[in-house]
C-alpha cells in the first residue's frame, strides 16, 4: 500500500498556502490553489493517489463540493473509473438524498443524485476532498453514498485538522485515509 515519507509529505505541505483570518478572524484557512497551479505538487498528489487506489477495484469516486472536485475528477478520469460530485443543497438537477449535518451554528445540507452509482448495488466508492475539520461533511458525505447503495470503500482526505477530531468520528463509518496530518 502506498503511504508518504516524510521528504515527500513536507514538500506537499510547502505547496499549501496558509491564509490567516479567512473566511473569519480566527480560521486558518488552507489554501490549496498553490498547490493546484504548481505542476510538480499537483502532478505529484495525483500521480501518487493514482498508485494507491489503483488496486482497489474502485468503481467511482465521489468527491466534494467543491475542492473535492478538483482532485477527485483528475483521479477518477486516471483511474478510469466514474467521478460522482456530492454538492451543496439545490444544485444537482435530478432526484437527488440528501443529508444534513450540523455547523457551530445551524446546520447544512449535502446531496447526491439517486442514480448517481447507476443502480448498481454495493459499486466501490472512493470519497475524497481536500480537508477533514470536523468531520461533519464528510460524514454526511458517507452516508449519502450508503443511502445511495454505494460502499465507501475508503474516504481520503489530503489535510487533516487533527484536533478538530473529525478523521475519528468518519472512521467509524468508513475506512479513512489522510496524507498530512496537522
Ligand atoms: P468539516 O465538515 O468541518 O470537516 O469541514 C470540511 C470542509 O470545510 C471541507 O470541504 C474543507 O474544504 C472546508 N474547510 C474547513 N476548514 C477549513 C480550513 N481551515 N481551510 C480550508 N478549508 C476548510
Amino acid at each position: 500500500m502506498s503511504i508518504l515519507d516524510e521528504n515527500q509529505k513536507q514538500f506537499l505541505l510547502d505547496s499549501i498556502r496558509n491564509i490567516p483570518d479567512f473566511p473569519k478572524p480566527g480560521i486558518q484557512f488552507k489554501d490549496i490553489t498553490t498547490l493546484l497551479n504548481d505542476p510538480k505538487a499537483f502532478g505529484f498528489l495525483i500521480d501518487f493517489l493514482t498508485d494507491r487506489y489503483a488496486r482497489f477495484e474502485l468503481d467511482y469516486v465521489a468527491g466534494i463540493e467543491s475542492r473535492g472536485f478538483i482532485f477527485g475528477a483528475a483521479l477518477a478520469a486516471k483511474l478510469e473509473v466514474g467521478f460522482v460530485p456530492i454538492r451543496k443543497k439545490g444544485k444537482l438537477p435530478s432526484t437527488t438524498i440528501a443529508e444534513k449535518y450540523s455547523l457551530e451554528y445551524g446546520f447544512d445540507e449535502v446531496e447526491i443524485h439517486i442514480d448517481a452509482f447507476r443502480e448498481k448495488e454495493g459499486s466501490r466508492v472512493l470519497l475524497i476532498d481536500d480537508l477533514i475539520a470536523t468531520g461533519g461533511t464528510a460524514e454526511a458525505a458517507v452516508k449519502l453514498i450508503q443511502s445511495a447503495k454505494g460502499h465507501c470503500v475508503e474516504a481520503c482526505f489530503l489535510l487533516n485538522l487533527e484536533e478538530l477530531g473529525g478523521a475519528k468520528k468518519v472512521s467509524n463509518l468508513a475506512p479513512l485515509y489522510t496524507l498530512l496530518d496537522i
